[in-house]
């Protein structure tokens, strides 16, 4: 997936919501049933012990698959993680 180069940056209150726990940063695959499904491999930029992304701040610059996760990006996914804070924040705004 791509950057979505027209979205404005999202509010820092928003960024804080991230646990920062890498769950995001893995490669995903679909089975043969349409499942989506994390795989092990992580992205090339993500350090694997603080589950910290190495290039955070020029992210869009080094990656162009990385995504900035806007609200309106959040609800159009599905590969997310359930745990995700963005997606329960979601949940818990319902
Ligand atoms: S999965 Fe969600 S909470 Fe975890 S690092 Fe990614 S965006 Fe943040």
């Amino acid at each position: 997936m791509k950057k979505k180069e027209m979205q404005s940056p999202p509010p820092v209150d928003w960024e804080n919501l991230c646990h920062r726990c890498g769950g995001c940063c893995f490669e995903k695959c679909i089975d043969d049933r349409g499942r989506i499904i994390s795989t092990p491999v992580p992205c090339r930029f993500l350090d694997i012990i603080t589950r910290q992304c190495r290039v955070y701040h020029k992210r869009f610059a080094v990656d162009e698959d990385c995504i900035q996760l806007t609200p309106e990006v959040v609800r159009s996914l599905e590969w997310l993680p359930e745990h995700c804070a963005y997606r329960t924040s979601e949940k818990d705004g319902d």
